[in-house]
């Protein structure tokens, strides 16, 4: 491991002075202390914001809730105001990693955690995430596990997060402190961003900022919803394919329905067109299975990865059943 420099922030202001800027900060550690063994990442120096009175969850100003950045994913999902008003999100917390890791993992780092692709972790091979301009290894080598959308040929991998695929669903908000000490919001549908040319950024903040809190739009109507996340093995394994389902309802019609898939691309991928098709329609599994069939249908796999267009529409069609309780 390349030597670095650690220091422990006591407020926000001093994070952001104490950051330099090949340093990182460290929040649990289960993600960025896993790449700085590996050699993925190297930072010079590790900025430890775990201090931070950032930990809290709790009703916001506009009637929703505050997850804070540095609130454990463990304490996020089973916080009363999320088992009771978002058990979406419970469900995508709690169907990631372990107990020990949801333990340690914070909401900020779960937002940040970086690709599983086995050529990104692996320092011999090529990979234009972690090393830009040296070849994709996943696009006509081993890439069964990558994605099937928004895929370029610089980068072929897929975000791991199961958390993040039902706040993209839920359109929740992150709040981020800027070096220049402003607040801004982003909508999490473009938090995270497509490799493009430039595979090596995952998501669209800028040097330095520092996640506040991810803010959850107070709920409507009563909800249906459901997650449902299918991986290799029973637990403690990253999704092939995950689906989080949402909607809200009058009698049995659909309205603000909300899909998001993970496993399937660079970020959690929304599938607005089939969102469209249901709003207005009855909840009937007619109605789910052409839901299914639209969002798939710009889908592009790779050599190895057709099946996930199969399993991605069967998975779909299963959440919107389960959601609405057959
Ligand atoms: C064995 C294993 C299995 C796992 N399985 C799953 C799974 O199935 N599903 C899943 O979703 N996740 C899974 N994870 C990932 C886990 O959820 C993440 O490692 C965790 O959420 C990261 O949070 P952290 O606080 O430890 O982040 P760190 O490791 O401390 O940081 C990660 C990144 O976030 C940055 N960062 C952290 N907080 C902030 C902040 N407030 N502002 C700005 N930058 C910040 C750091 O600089 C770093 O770049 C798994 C992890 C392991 C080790």
């Amino acid at each position: 491991m390349k030597p670095f420099s650690y220091s422990r922030a006591n407020s926000t202001n001093e994070a952001l002075k104490l950051l330099q800027t090949d340093g990182k900060f460290i929040a649990g550690g289960t993600n960025l202390v896993d790449l700085m063994k590996e050699g993925v990442e190297q930072p010079s120096q590790l900025v430890d914001i775990q201090r931070l009175p950032l930990s809290t969850v709790q009703a916001n100003k506009s009637g929703g809730v505050s997850l804070g950045a540095l609130a454990k994913n463990s304490e996020t999902a089973n916080h009363p105001l999320i088992r009771s008003k978002y058990p979406l999100l419970t469900q995508a917390i709690l169907a990631g990693a372990s107990p020990q890791i949801r333990n340690m993992a914070t909401n900020g780092g779960n937002l940040l955690q970086r690709t599983r692709c086995v050529y990104f972790y692996d320092v011999a091979m090529p990979c234009n995430k972690r090393q830009p301009g040296s070849g994709c290894g996943a696009f006509e080598g081993l890439n069964k596990n990558h994605a099937i959308f928004g895929w370029s040929e610089t980068c072929v991998a897929t975000f791991p997060s199961d958390m993040c695929v039902a706040l993209a669903a839920l359109d929740a908000q992150v709040k981020v402190l800027g070096k220049d000490g402003k607040e801004r919001m982003i909508n999490f549908v473009e938090f995270h961003r497509l490799p493009e040319n430039d595979a090596a950024k995952d998501n669209n903040l800028l040097s330095g900022d520092l996640i506040i809190s991810i803010e959850l739009p107070k709920t409507g109507l009563p909800t249906k919803s459901h997650y449902l996340k299918i991986r290799n093995r029973a637990s403690y394994a990253f999704a092939l394919v995950s689906v989080a389902v949402i909607w809200e309802w009058k009698g049995n019609v659909i309205m603000n329905a909300r899909i998001a898939l993970g496993g399937v691309a660079h970020k959690p991928w929304r599938a607005f067109e089939a969102e469209k098709f249901l709003n207005g329609k009855i909840a009937t599994e007619e109605n789910f299975k052409q839901a299914a069939e639209i969002a798939i249908q710009d889908a592009k796999p790779l050599s190895q990865n057709a099946y996930k267009i199969t399993l991605a529409k069967r998975a779909i069609v299963r959440a919107l059943k389960t959601a609405n309780g057959k």
